[in-house]
């Protein structure tokens, strides 16, 4: 508990005595966007991100299998490594069942062996590609609800990531995973003290135990690129969570998605709370008709710092200049914080801070030179409470606050 704040104050003689050498006393930071789960899963896992596409093969044809008997990657690009199926899988393995995930989180490409034990062929999920004779290419499109419930078995544990996040500092998560099952996990990651940050979930239909540390934030919905919804669809769902008492937080990563969304958010009305997250392209125009509706932007810096260079390079040139943008927002009165969006991410809140000033790709470029925001700018949307990101900053103060949200930091 803070039981007083002051100048000079003099510790009792049973009182333990921690130096600041000078540093300031904050609250603990808060990382608005990131998958719990995900990350427990990313340390059992083979990571070939950085491996180029002729040293791929190699180590998933030597890897060993997990706990669940699966060979597990994750940082699959296929710009940088090529189109994979499983029949490139194969070739590098087709002994032990292997899972891939691409760095986005939102395709995984399974071998033979894997798609056998999974059931694929006779299974219904309609993220389940296939080719003209029906038979499962191995690339299974948002498919993780179905395959944590084909792969079955025990989640990972929390407490390593608890630990983890304690030590960077974060004593709040924003856990943005849609999947109700995932949030289950979570919750009882919580409730069972693996994790000790106080957590927002952020799921659909999540059913929480009642515990001090757990709320129910936004409701997440994703407008996927690969197949938009329909504006009316979209301003549906964003209706019904509105009639449930949830905001939404909208996962938005082109020009057009957010343009549907602010579309199906002005068909359903707004909510205060509703907010995009990622909001990885936004003209001028976007940024003046996001903050005219109050909505919050949840941004990820980190991903300018791992792979600047890649959306440099992707993107359609129009979108450059209004790639990732964070002190533009700002300007145009939009309410941002920053996250890490970990696993995919950084989940270091300081990696976040410094990749929101410098702005630098891997190559050295600064991505958005006008974007780049000062740290403190960066510090006060990290201290900003889950439920109202990029607003006011929580502090330090007297009263009921546990001493284990605080973080001394210089
Ligand atoms: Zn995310």
């Amino acid at each position: 508990m803070v039981a007083e704040v002051g100048r000079r104050l003099r510790p009792r003689q049973d009182e333990f005595v921690v130096r600041g050498d000078g540093g300031a006393l904050l609250p603990g930071l808060a990382d608005h966007h990131a998958h719990l789960a995900a990350m427990a899963a990313q340390h059992a896992s083979l990571d070939v991100s950085a491996l180029s596409r002729d040293s791929v093969a190699s180590p998933l044809a030597q890897a060993v299998a997990g706990e669940d008997g699966w060979v597990r990657a994750v940082g699959y690009d296929d710009v940088v490594h090529g189109d994979l199926d499983r029949t490139l899988l194969d070739g590098w393995n087709r002994v032990l069942p292997v899972r891939v995930q691409h760095r986005s989180g939102a395709l995984w490409v399974v071998n033979s062996p894997g798609l056998e034990r999974l059931g694929a062929q006779s299974a219904t999920h309609g993220g389940i590609e296939r080719d003209t004779a029906g038979r499962p290419t191995g690339r299974l499109w948002r498919a993780d609800a179905w395959l944590r419930e084909a792969l079955g078995g025990r989640p990972p544990s929390l407490r390593a990531v608890g630990a983890r996040l304690a030590a960077l500092g974060v004593t709040h998560v924003a856990d943005a995973t849609p999947h109700r099952d995932t949030a289950a996990v979570v919750s009882e990651a919580v409730r069972r003290a693996e994790l000790p940050q106080h957590v927002m979930v952020m799921a659909a239909g999540a059913d929480l135990p009642p515990h001090p540390r757990l709320s129910l934030g936004p409701l997440k919905l994703v407008v996927a690129d690969h197949a938009l919804p329909d504006a009316d669809d979209l301003a549906g769902q964003i209706r019904r969570a509105h009639a449930d008492g949830r905001p939404v937080a909208v996962h938005c990563v082109t020009r057009t998605a957010l343009a549907l969304t602010l579309a199906a958010l002005d068909l359903a009305g707004g909510r205060d709370g509703d907010r995009v997250e990622h909001c990885a392209v936004a003209d001028r125009a976007a940024a003046e008709e996001l903050a005219a509706r109050r909505i919050r932007v949840v941004t990820q810096p980190t991903l300018i710092a791992l792979r600047g260079d890649d959306y440099w390079g992707r993107v359609d040139p129009g979108d450059r200049p209004d790639l990732w943008r964070y002190a533009g927002l700002l300007r145009a009165g939009v309410r941002v914080a920053a996250s890490s969006d970990a696993p995919y991410g950084d989940p270091d809140p300081w990696a976040g801070v410094r990749a929101a000033s410098e702005r630098l790709t891997p190559s050295g470029r600064v991505l958005g030179i006008e974007e780049r925001v000062p740290a403190e700018v960066t510090l006060r949307g990290l201290l900003s409470p889950l439920d109202d990101p990029g607003g006011p900053a929580r502090r330090v103060g007297w009263g009921d606050r546990p001493i284990s949200s605080c973080w001394t930091g210089r």
